[in-house]
Protein backbone atom coordinates (compact mmCIF):
# COMPACT_ATOMS: atom_id res chain seq x y z
CA UNK A 1 0.00 0.00 0.00
CA UNK A 2 1.35 3.79 -0.48
CA UNK A 3 2.11 5.60 2.46
CA UNK A 4 2.69 9.03 2.94
CA UNK A 5 4.71 9.57 6.36
CA UNK A 6 4.78 12.82 7.46
CA UNK A 7 7.76 13.97 9.32
CA UNK A 8 10.13 11.94 8.31
CA UNK A 9 13.94 12.02 10.14
CA UNK A 10 16.28 10.34 9.09
CA UNK A 11 16.09 7.63 11.67
CA UNK A 12 12.65 7.43 10.92
CA UNK A 13 13.07 6.68 7.11
CA UNK A 14 16.16 3.72 8.58
CA UNK A 15 14.32 2.19 10.89
CA UNK A 16 10.87 1.89 9.00
CA UNK A 17 12.73 0.79 5.55
CA UNK A 18 14.22 -2.14 7.76
CA UNK A 19 10.83 -2.83 8.79
CA UNK A 20 8.92 -2.59 5.42
CA UNK A 21 11.24 -5.32 3.95
CA UNK A 22 8.88 -7.72 5.83
CA UNK A 23 5.85 -5.87 4.65
CA UNK A 24 6.61 -4.14 1.22
CA UNK A 25 4.35 -1.14 1.55
CA UNK A 26 5.36 1.89 -0.79
CA UNK A 27 7.12 4.82 1.56
CA UNK A 28 7.23 8.46 0.58
CA UNK A 29 8.87 9.87 2.80
CA UNK A 30 7.92 13.95 3.59
CA UNK A 31 10.35 16.05 5.69
CA UNK A 32 7.27 17.93 6.42
CA UNK A 33 4.75 17.77 9.48
CA UNK A 34 1.07 17.18 8.82
CA UNK A 35 -0.81 20.61 8.99
CA UNK A 36 -2.87 23.34 7.32
CA UNK A 37 -0.49 24.10 4.91
CA UNK A 38 0.43 20.41 3.75
CA UNK A 39 -2.20 18.43 4.11
CA UNK A 40 -2.66 18.51 -0.03
CA UNK A 41 0.38 16.42 0.00
CA UNK A 42 -1.50 13.51 1.14
CA UNK A 43 -3.99 13.63 -1.51
CA UNK A 44 -4.53 10.03 -3.42
CA UNK A 45 -3.03 8.32 -0.91
CA UNK A 46 -4.73 5.41 1.19
CA UNK A 47 -2.73 5.78 4.42
CA UNK A 48 -0.35 8.51 6.20
CA UNK A 49 1.79 8.16 9.15
CA UNK A 50 2.31 10.59 11.31
CA UNK A 51 3.97 11.53 14.54
CA UNK A 52 3.21 13.44 17.67
CA UNK A 53 3.14 17.07 16.62
CA UNK A 54 1.19 16.38 13.14
CA UNK A 55 -2.10 18.11 13.06
CA UNK A 56 -4.94 15.78 12.53
CA UNK A 57 -7.88 18.32 13.44
CA UNK A 58 -11.38 17.98 12.29
CA UNK A 59 -10.39 20.35 9.23
CA UNK A 60 -7.18 18.36 8.42
CA UNK A 61 -9.52 15.24 8.38
CA UNK A 62 -11.76 16.54 6.06
CA UNK A 63 -9.38 17.23 3.57
CA UNK A 64 -7.78 13.79 4.05
CA UNK A 65 -10.66 11.80 3.37
CA UNK A 66 -11.56 14.31 0.48
CA UNK A 67 -8.16 13.40 -0.79
CA UNK A 68 -8.99 9.23 -0.05
CA UNK A 69 -7.09 8.56 2.90
CA UNK A 70 -8.80 6.11 4.93
CA UNK A 71 -5.77 5.07 7.29
CA UNK A 72 -3.74 7.44 9.54
CA UNK A 73 -0.95 5.58 11.50
CA UNK A 74 0.16 6.92 14.64
CA UNK A 75 3.85 6.41 14.54
CA UNK A 76 3.57 6.66 18.46
CA UNK A 77 1.60 5.55 21.65
CA UNK A 78 -0.25 9.44 22.25
CA UNK A 79 -3.01 10.52 19.94
CA UNK A 80 -4.26 13.64 21.24
CA UNK A 81 -3.22 15.18 18.24
CA UNK A 82 -6.14 13.24 16.54
CA UNK A 83 -9.85 14.04 16.60
CA UNK A 84 -11.03 10.67 17.06
CA UNK A 85 -14.61 11.56 16.65
CA UNK A 86 -13.92 13.44 13.28
CA UNK A 87 -12.24 10.72 12.11
CA UNK A 88 -15.01 8.34 12.71
CA UNK A 89 -17.52 10.57 11.02
CA UNK A 90 -15.19 10.47 8.05
CA UNK A 91 -14.73 6.63 8.24
CA UNK A 92 -10.66 7.16 8.49
CA UNK A 93 -9.64 4.38 11.14
CA UNK A 94 -6.72 5.85 13.36
CA UNK A 95 -4.11 3.05 14.58
CA UNK A 96 -1.07 4.11 16.68
CA UNK A 97 1.54 2.01 18.82
CA UNK A 98 -0.19 0.26 22.19
CA UNK A 99 2.82 -0.87 23.23
CA UNK A 100 6.59 -0.74 22.23
CA UNK A 101 9.02 -0.08 24.61
CA UNK A 102 7.45 1.44 28.17
CA UNK A 103 11.23 0.77 29.33
CA UNK A 104 12.23 3.64 27.08
CA UNK A 105 10.72 6.54 28.62
CA UNK A 106 10.72 5.23 32.28
CA UNK A 107 14.21 5.12 31.81
CA UNK A 108 14.31 8.44 30.69
CA UNK A 109 12.62 9.62 32.87
CA UNK A 110 15.05 8.27 35.61
CA UNK A 111 18.17 9.96 33.91
CA UNK A 112 16.07 13.28 33.45
CA UNK A 113 15.54 12.63 37.38
CA UNK A 114 18.88 11.48 38.40
CA UNK A 115 21.18 14.63 35.94
CA UNK A 116 18.39 17.01 37.98
CA UNK A 117 19.10 16.12 41.27
CA UNK A 118 22.72 15.40 41.14
CA UNK A 119 23.50 18.41 38.90
CA UNK A 120 25.10 16.38 35.67
CA UNK A 121 24.35 18.84 33.34
CA UNK A 122 25.71 21.54 35.65
CA UNK A 123 28.65 19.53 36.48
CA UNK A 124 28.95 18.73 32.42
CA UNK A 125 29.28 22.17 31.86
CA UNK A 126 31.92 23.01 34.74
CA UNK A 127 34.25 19.85 33.54
CA UNK A 128 34.43 20.54 30.15
CA UNK A 129 35.94 23.83 31.53
CA UNK A 130 38.49 22.29 34.23
CA UNK A 131 35.76 23.77 36.81
CA UNK A 132 35.51 21.08 39.21
CA UNK A 133 34.08 22.79 42.37
CA UNK A 134 31.50 21.53 43.72
CA UNK A 135 29.35 24.34 45.00
CA UNK A 136 25.58 24.30 43.82
CA UNK A 137 25.76 20.43 42.81
CA UNK A 138 24.71 19.17 45.86
CA UNK A 139 21.40 16.78 45.54
CA UNK A 140 20.02 14.54 47.65
CA UNK A 141 19.85 10.32 48.39
CA UNK A 142 16.71 9.26 46.26
CA UNK A 143 16.63 6.26 48.63
CA UNK A 144 13.77 6.19 51.12
CA UNK A 145 12.49 9.64 49.27
CA UNK A 146 8.64 9.47 48.11
CA UNK A 147 8.16 9.15 44.57
CA UNK A 148 4.32 10.41 42.80
CA UNK A 149 3.30 8.66 39.69
CA UNK A 150 0.82 10.05 38.32
CA UNK A 151 -0.84 7.50 35.44
CA UNK A 152 -0.28 4.07 36.77
CA UNK A 153 -0.15 2.24 32.98
CA UNK A 154 2.62 0.51 31.10
CA UNK A 155 5.49 3.74 31.29
CA UNK A 156 4.55 4.94 35.24
CA UNK A 157 4.72 1.24 36.50
CA UNK A 158 8.31 0.59 34.45
CA UNK A 159 9.34 4.05 36.27
CA UNK A 160 7.49 2.52 39.40
CA UNK A 161 9.51 -0.60 39.32
CA UNK A 162 12.97 1.32 38.75
CA UNK A 163 12.05 3.62 41.44
CA UNK A 164 11.45 1.01 43.94
CA UNK A 165 14.60 -0.16 43.52
CA UNK A 166 16.08 2.74 44.39
CA UNK A 167 14.33 2.40 47.86
CA UNK A 168 12.00 4.83 47.33
CA UNK A 169 8.37 4.92 48.30
CA UNK A 170 5.98 4.87 45.03
CA UNK A 171 2.54 6.86 45.56
CA UNK A 172 0.22 6.53 42.25
CA UNK A 173 -2.84 7.89 40.92
CA UNK A 174 -4.40 6.91 38.09
CA UNK A 175 -8.07 7.26 36.63
CA UNK A 176 -8.34 3.73 36.19
CA UNK A 177 -6.15 1.93 39.48
CA UNK A 178 -4.50 -1.58 38.68
CA UNK A 179 -3.53 -4.10 41.21
CA UNK A 180 0.27 -4.62 38.76
CA UNK A 181 1.57 -1.48 40.05
CA UNK A 182 0.42 -2.57 44.12
CA UNK A 183 2.35 -5.84 42.98
CA UNK A 184 5.00 -3.69 42.42
CA UNK A 185 5.00 -2.29 45.76
CA UNK A 186 3.07 0.70 44.79
CA UNK A 187 0.54 2.36 46.75
CA UNK A 188 -2.47 4.07 45.20
CA UNK A 189 -3.45 7.63 46.83
CA UNK A 190 -5.93 9.91 45.96
CA UNK A 191 -5.96 12.61 43.66
CA UNK A 192 -6.14 15.87 45.89
CA UNK A 193 -3.61 14.02 48.36
CA UNK A 194 -0.94 12.38 45.59
CA UNK A 195 1.88 15.75 45.61
CA UNK A 196 1.47 16.61 48.82
CA UNK A 197 4.32 14.25 50.90
CA UNK A 198 6.24 13.40 47.53
CA UNK A 199 9.65 14.78 47.12
CA UNK A 200 9.12 13.91 43.25
CA UNK A 201 6.54 13.85 40.34
CA UNK A 202 6.40 12.36 37.52
CA UNK A 203 3.83 12.24 35.11
CA UNK A 204 2.65 9.36 33.14
CA UNK A 205 -0.90 9.79 31.91
CA UNK A 206 -2.24 10.69 28.43
CA UNK A 207 -3.20 14.25 27.46
CA UNK A 208 -6.74 14.22 27.54
CA UNK A 209 -9.18 16.89 28.35
CA UNK A 210 -9.25 15.92 32.38
CA UNK A 211 -5.54 16.08 32.20
CA UNK A 212 -4.75 19.42 30.90
CA UNK A 213 -2.55 21.40 32.99
CA UNK A 214 -3.20 18.86 35.82
CA UNK A 215 0.18 20.89 37.12
CA UNK A 216 -1.14 23.64 38.22
CA UNK A 217 -0.71 27.09 40.27
CA UNK A 218 -2.48 25.24 42.89
CA UNK A 219 -1.09 22.00 42.53
CA UNK A 220 1.95 23.03 42.60
CA UNK A 221 0.76 25.30 45.70
CA UNK A 222 -0.08 22.05 47.78
CA UNK A 223 2.99 19.94 46.94
CA UNK A 224 5.87 19.73 49.00
CA UNK A 225 8.79 22.76 49.11
CA UNK A 226 11.50 22.12 46.97
CA UNK A 227 9.95 18.96 44.89
CA UNK A 228 10.86 17.75 41.58
CA UNK A 229 8.92 17.48 39.02
CA UNK A 230 9.75 15.60 35.85
CA UNK A 231 7.37 15.19 32.68
CA UNK A 232 7.94 12.41 29.95
CA UNK A 233 4.62 12.28 28.85
CA UNK A 234 2.97 15.51 27.28
CA UNK A 235 3.61 19.21 27.61
CA UNK A 236 -0.13 19.72 27.82
CA UNK A 237 -0.10 18.71 31.36
CA UNK A 238 2.13 21.28 32.74
CA UNK A 239 0.88 25.04 33.32
CA UNK A 240 4.55 26.10 32.14
CA UNK A 241 3.69 29.79 33.82
CA UNK A 242 2.90 28.14 36.89
CA UNK A 243 5.27 26.41 37.00
CA UNK A 244 8.12 29.25 35.95
CA UNK A 245 6.02 31.18 39.15
CA UNK A 246 7.19 28.02 41.45
CA UNK A 247 10.46 27.59 40.59
CA UNK A 248 11.17 31.97 41.05
CA UNK A 249 9.63 31.11 44.36
CA UNK A 250 11.50 28.17 45.47
CA UNK A 251 8.29 26.27 45.95
CA UNK A 252 9.33 23.75 42.91
CA UNK A 253 12.86 22.69 42.89
CA UNK A 254 13.42 21.38 40.05
CA UNK A 255 12.13 20.51 36.18
CA UNK A 256 13.05 17.87 34.12
CA UNK A 257 11.01 17.61 30.61
CA UNK A 258 11.22 15.69 27.73
CA UNK A 259 7.63 17.39 26.69
CA UNK A 260 6.36 20.81 26.01
CA UNK A 261 3.27 22.88 25.71
CA UNK A 262 4.38 24.82 22.74
CA UNK A 263 7.36 21.85 21.20
CA UNK A 264 5.26 21.40 17.55
CA UNK A 265 6.82 24.87 16.96
CA UNK A 266 10.50 24.12 18.32
CA UNK A 267 11.21 20.52 18.61
CA UNK A 268 12.46 18.20 16.17
CA UNK A 269 14.69 21.02 14.59
CA UNK A 270 17.91 22.42 14.78
CA UNK A 271 16.89 26.26 15.41
CA UNK A 272 21.20 26.90 16.82
CA UNK A 273 21.24 29.40 14.50
CA UNK A 274 18.11 31.43 15.21
CA UNK A 275 16.70 33.70 17.90
CA UNK A 276 13.65 31.25 19.20
CA UNK A 277 10.13 32.98 19.68
CA UNK A 278 8.80 31.95 22.44
CA UNK A 279 9.50 33.60 25.54
CA UNK A 280 8.20 30.61 27.81
CA UNK A 281 10.48 28.77 27.10
CA UNK A 282 13.37 30.87 26.57
CA UNK A 283 12.53 32.03 29.91
CA UNK A 284 12.51 28.22 31.35
CA UNK A 285 16.43 28.06 29.39
CA UNK A 286 17.25 30.45 32.14
CA UNK A 287 16.64 28.05 35.48
CA UNK A 288 19.92 26.58 36.53
CA UNK A 289 17.26 23.91 37.79
CA UNK A 290 15.86 23.18 34.85
CA UNK A 291 16.44 20.46 32.20
CA UNK A 292 15.11 20.03 28.49
CA UNK A 293 15.33 17.14 26.11
CA UNK A 294 13.21 17.38 23.16
CA UNK A 295 11.04 14.64 23.15
CA UNK A 296 13.57 11.96 22.99
CA UNK A 297 12.40 9.44 25.38
CA UNK A 298 10.84 6.97 23.44
CA UNK A 299 14.61 6.95 20.94
CA UNK A 300 16.11 3.37 21.80
CA UNK A 301 16.93 0.73 19.11
CA UNK A 302 14.25 -1.24 20.96
CA UNK A 303 11.64 0.95 20.73
CA UNK A 304 12.23 2.89 17.68
CA UNK A 305 12.55 -1.18 15.80
CA UNK A 306 9.41 -2.44 17.06
CA UNK A 307 7.46 1.16 16.36
CA UNK A 308 8.37 1.02 13.03
CA UNK A 309 7.01 -3.22 12.66
CA UNK A 310 3.98 -2.27 14.66
CA UNK A 311 3.06 0.64 12.10
CA UNK A 312 3.69 -1.16 9.17
CA UNK A 313 1.71 -3.83 10.20
CA UNK A 314 -1.46 -2.29 10.82
CA UNK A 315 -0.90 -0.67 7.25
CA UNK A 316 -0.63 -4.37 6.28
CA UNK A 317 -3.40 -5.40 8.62
CA UNK A 318 -5.49 -2.26 7.23
CA UNK A 319 -4.35 -3.13 3.34
CA UNK A 320 -5.62 -7.12 3.59
CA UNK A 321 -8.91 -6.00 5.35
CA UNK A 322 -7.84 -7.93 8.47
CA UNK A 323 -8.98 -6.63 11.76
CA UNK A 324 -7.08 -3.90 13.26
CA UNK A 325 -5.27 -4.99 15.99
CA UNK A 326 -3.88 -1.25 17.34
CA UNK A 327 -6.82 0.91 15.97
CA UNK A 328 -7.76 3.83 18.12
CA UNK A 329 -11.82 3.33 19.17
CA UNK A 330 -12.84 6.45 19.73
CA UNK A 331 -13.95 5.95 23.59
CA UNK A 332 -10.71 6.33 23.85
P1 LIG B 1 -0.93 3.73 29.17
O1 LIG B 1 -2.22 3.87 28.46
O2 LIG B 1 -0.38 2.36 29.40
O3 LIG B 1 -1.02 4.43 30.60
C1 LIG B 1 -1.64 5.67 30.82
C2 LIG B 1 -2.29 5.61 32.18
O4 LIG B 1 -2.85 6.90 32.47
C3 LIG B 1 -3.44 4.60 32.26
O5 LIG B 1 -3.27 3.73 33.36
C4 LIG B 1 -4.68 5.46 32.41
O6 LIG B 1 -5.69 4.85 33.18
C5 LIG B 1 -4.10 6.68 33.11
N1 LIG B 1 -4.97 7.83 33.02
C6 LIG B 1 -5.87 8.17 32.05
N2 LIG B 1 -6.52 9.29 32.39
C7 LIG B 1 -6.05 9.67 33.60
C8 LIG B 1 -6.34 10.73 34.47
N3 LIG B 1 -7.30 11.63 34.17
N4 LIG B 1 -5.66 10.83 35.64
C9 LIG B 1 -4.73 9.89 35.98
N5 LIG B 1 -4.41 8.84 35.18
C10 LIG B 1 -5.07 8.74 34.01
O7 LIG B 1 0.10 4.63 28.38
P2 LIG B 1 1.69 4.59 28.46
O8 LIG B 1 2.20 3.70 27.38
O9 LIG B 1 2.11 4.37 29.86
O10 LIG B 1 2.03 6.09 28.01
C11 LIG B 1 1.70 7.18 28.84
C12 LIG B 1 1.93 8.48 28.10
O11 LIG B 1 3.33 8.65 27.86
C13 LIG B 1 1.32 8.54 26.69
O12 LIG B 1 -0.04 8.92 26.73
C14 LIG B 1 2.18 9.57 26.01
O13 LIG B 1 1.58 10.85 26.18
C15 LIG B 1 3.49 9.53 26.78
N6 LIG B 1 4.62 9.06 25.95
C16 LIG B 1 5.70 9.86 25.80
C17 LIG B 1 6.78 9.44 25.04
C18 LIG B 1 8.02 10.28 24.86
O14 LIG B 1 8.85 9.97 23.99
N7 LIG B 1 8.23 11.32 25.64
C19 LIG B 1 6.73 8.20 24.41
C20 LIG B 1 5.62 7.39 24.61
C21 LIG B 1 4.56 7.83 25.38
Amino acid sequence: MEIAVFSAKPYDRQFLDAANAQQGHRLRYLDDPLDEDTVGLAAGYRGICIFVNDKANARILETLARGGTQLIALRCTGFNNVDLKAAARLGIKVVRVVDYSPNSVAEHAVALLMAINRKVHRAYNRTRDFNFALDGLMGFDLCGKTVAVIGTGKIGRAFTRIMVGFGCEVIGYDAYPTPEFEALGGRYATDGAIGMNADIVSLHCPLTPQTYHIINADTLARAKRGALLINTSRGGLVDTEAVIGALRSGQLGGLAIDVYEQEADVFFRDLSGTIVDDDVLQRLMTFPNVIVTGHQAFMTREAVSTICETTLRSITEFETGQPLSNEISVDA
